[in-house]
């Protein structure tokens, strides 16, 4: 199969394009879409066969749920038993954006979509692309991220065709991610909402609206083999590059010592901070840097293309610097490179 990637300078200077994009969908097609989080690969919700698709396509364990994508609130009554105020209340602050909801679903929304779980995972994305996307199929849309299955996700339309280039059949490409990490995950099924996984929504900004929030504790740490989780996403290992990451805590000038004594004989790389990317540059080591020490975002953004691009210089190993906890965007980028270092970390 050929990939046709599509490189959108508007909606309406591009209007045919997604046309043929909602085309490919009502027939039980994948397309690869833009949203202000990372790539996703999309499908009819309603279509057991062409959420198959995705599957496939990514080589995705079948008990993986995915999230469904929505671009009108009055759609999340839809597809699911009910809306409870909790739900309202979120989707009042934080939608159209970066908020995965779990709640019952409703028969509307096949077993394919969600692993055989009664609860499925919606999202309403403030993409226009995407929402305009969402709109020419007519159906919401099942999306999980537009990797192979255990690679980072993808950040542009380039990783999406390094990934899946000849597996589906169209790409529309709409430039970089805004924020870079997937989406936060909030289950509101339980007796107290719980996050699943942390994202641009802020835990501290969740709890403004809805008060109190139970935190899963495997957000930061590894999930034994055969081990029941509440969101089957934690127990794969994901975002890897092919050599070990290992993170490395401590001050700059430690780090730095540390990686020197122990490069001896392997080719050795390095994930760091901007600011302390200069450090290495006399060393013969590489260094990848993906954001500023001081702003979260900025890391958020940058972490899976650096990962991406370490991953293409096939190093031994990846010593990576992590940022410390706060109330913003931090948790979100320590559970990633958590996740793609198997949490394992070295204090220095
Ligand atoms: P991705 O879209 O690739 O980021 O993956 C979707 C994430 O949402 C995975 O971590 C899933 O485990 C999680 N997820 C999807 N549906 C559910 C659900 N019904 N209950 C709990 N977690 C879910
Ligand atoms: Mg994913």
């Amino acid at each position: 199969m050929t990939t046709q990637l599509i490189k959108v300078r508007g909606i309406m200077e591009n209007f045919d394009d997604f046309v043929r994009a909602g085309n490919l969908l009502k027939n039980g097609e994948v397309v690869a879409i833009p949203t202000e989080t990372v790539y996703g690969l999309a499908a009819s919700a309603f279509s057991p066969d062409a959420v198959g698709k995705i599957f496939k396509a990514k080589g995705r364990p079948q008990d993986n749920p995915l999230i469904v994508h929505i671009s009108d609130f009055d759609d999340l009554a839809k597809i699911t038993e009910e809306v409870p105020e909790s739900a309202v209340k979120l989707a009042e602050n934080f939608w159209p954006g970066p908020l995965t909801m779990i709640l019952k679903k409703n028969e509307k929304i096949p077993l394919e979509v969600t692993a055989g779980l009664s609860t499925v995972a919606v999202r309403f994305p403030s993409h226009k692309y995407a929402r305009a996307v969402i709109e020419a199929a007519g159906v919401p849309l099942a999306a999980p991220s537009a990797n192979l299955s255990g690679k980072p996700s993808p950040t542009s339309a380039q990783h999406v065709m390094r990934d899946l280039a000849g597996k589906i059949p169209m790409i529309i490409d709409g430039g970089e991610c805004e924020v870079g990490l997937e989406s936060t995950v909030i289950d509101l099924t339980g007796e107290k909402p719980m996050l699943l996984r942390p994202g641009a929504v802020t835990l501290s900004e969740l709890c403004r609206v809805l008060g109190d929030i139970l935190v899963n504790p495997k957000i930061s740490e590894e999930v034994d083999d055969g081990e029941m989780v509440a969101s089957p996403g934690m127990k794969y290992k994901h975002y890897s590059p092919e050599a070990p990451v290992v993170i490395i805590d401590g001050e700059a000038d430690a780090f730095v010592r540390y990686v020197m004594a122990n490069s001896e004989g392997k080719k050795a790389a390095v994930l760091c901070f901007d600011e302390e990317k200069e450090l290495f540059s006399d060393t013969g080591i590489s260094a990848v840097s993906y954001g500023s020490k001081s702003n979260p975002e900025t890391l958020a953004h940058g972490l899976f293309s650096a990962l991406r691009t370490l991953d293409e210089m096939s190093p031994d190993i990846i010593y990576a610097r992590e940022p410390e906890l706060s109330d913003g965007m931090e948790l979100a980028v320590v559970n990633r490179l958590g996740r793609a270092a198997a949490f394992n970390r070295i204090s220095v």
